[in-house]
């Protein structure tokens, strides 16, 4: 399952940047997720909880930031947001070659420690 693979890489990512002291006092973990990774919030959330079970990790609250995705055509240079992330033509072009500017973001983004 995707999302299991990225709590993994989360935790780990944690992990690695605190000291145990840190750990010990860690609040709140603050993640940024594109919407356009379609990551399933329950699914992440599920995968967080059985990483973290038994370690220090697992008093932590996980917030979670989302990003809207943001389109550039490749035509036109137009910038546009859209729903349908995969299928998106530009609004003023129609043409489909778009890259995406913002939205694919999976990271830890900060902790707070109590
Ligand atoms: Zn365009």
């Amino acid at each position: 399952m995707h999302e299991l693979t990225i709590a993994r890489e989360m935790v780990r990512v944690v992990k690695d940047s605190l000291t145990s002291e840190q750990l010990s006092r860690l609040k709140r973990i603050n993640l940024l997720i594109g919407r356009a990774t379609a990551v399933q919030e329950d699914c992440l959330r599920f995968g967080l909880e059985a990483m973290t079970k038994d370690t220090p990790l697992s008093r932590a609250e996980v917030s979670i930031e989302y990003i809207e995705p943001l389109f550039k055509c490749k035509t036109c240079g137009e910038e546009f947001k859209s729903e349908d992330w995969f299928y998106s033509p530009c609004p003023k072009c129609g043409s489909f070659g778009c890259d995406l500017l913002k939205g694919d973001e999976l990271s830890v983004a900060s902790v707070d420690l109590e």
